[in-house]
């Protein structure tokens, strides 16, 4: 299938209030420039270094998302446009970013990463630390960020009532927390589980192999 035909493909398959961000990390810039043509403006990047790279030389309007682990010291270089970061996995990171975002005489939005995957290995923060980061930054121990939202990643496995597990319990989270504060997005779900993701209460989901393809390293 054409890049369009995968585009349209995925599109097709999400209900009005889910969000795409299509994840164009390892994919060149013509790659991406195909995509907006067809009227898609969030793109999601993990690499400080692609993302600074390609955002010139795309169009002023796309909406670029940090979905991947960020560095404190890289935080100064995507602060002066990035749309969001999807990936606050410390209260360190989440300082710098407040710094940054003064600096820049901007408010940057975030979401906290929540460690949902039952498998040891992926990054995040424990429920328990996002709880207390939440509760620092509503007593506004970080005024020039706004948390939006919560990022999670399920475990890459074939068991589908476990990632159904993993998605519904960062929806409780996602709900509990918005009692104190309305959040917005709900990321969850790639290529292979958005459907899934969607149905346990994913409002905005992050794809990119189905829509690009591979990617080549
Ligand atoms: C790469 C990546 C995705 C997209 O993965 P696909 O399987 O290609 O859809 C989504 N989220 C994060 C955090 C990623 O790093």
């Amino acid at each position: 299938m054409s890049l369009a035909e995968n585009y349209q493909h995925i599109k097709n398959q999400l209900p009005k209030h889910v969000t795409l961000v299509a994840v164009s990390k390892n994919h060149p810039i013509e790659k991406i420039q195909e995509i907006y043509n067809l009227g898609q403006r969030i793109f999601g990047e993990n690499k400080v270094q692609e993302m600074t790279e390609k955002q010139p030389n795309l169009p002023d309007d796309i909406q670029w998302h940090l979905i991947g682990h960020l560095q404190t010291n890289k935080v100064k270089y995507i602060a002066p446009f990035v749309a969001l970061i999807q990936s606050v996995d410390s209260e360190k990171l989440l300082s710098e970013i407040d710094k940054q975002a003064a600096k820049n005489n901007r408010i940057i939005k975030v979401l906290l990463q929540v460690k949902i995957a039952e498998e040891d290995t992926k990054t995040g923060l424990e429920v328990s630390e996002a709880k207390e980061l939440f509760l620092k930054y509503l007593q506004d121990e970080f005024p020039n960020v706004e948390i939006v939202g919560l990022m999670g990643m399920a475990s890459f496995v074939d068991d589908k009532a476990q990632v159904a597990r993993e998605f519904s319990f960062l929806k409780r989270l996602f709900d509990q927390l918005s009692i104190q504060k309305k959040l917005e997005i709900l990321s969850m779900g790639m290529s292979d589980d958005f459907p899934l993701a969607i149905e346990n209460g994913a409002n905005s989901v992050r794809v990119g192999s189905a829509i690009f393809g591979q990617r080549i390293y």
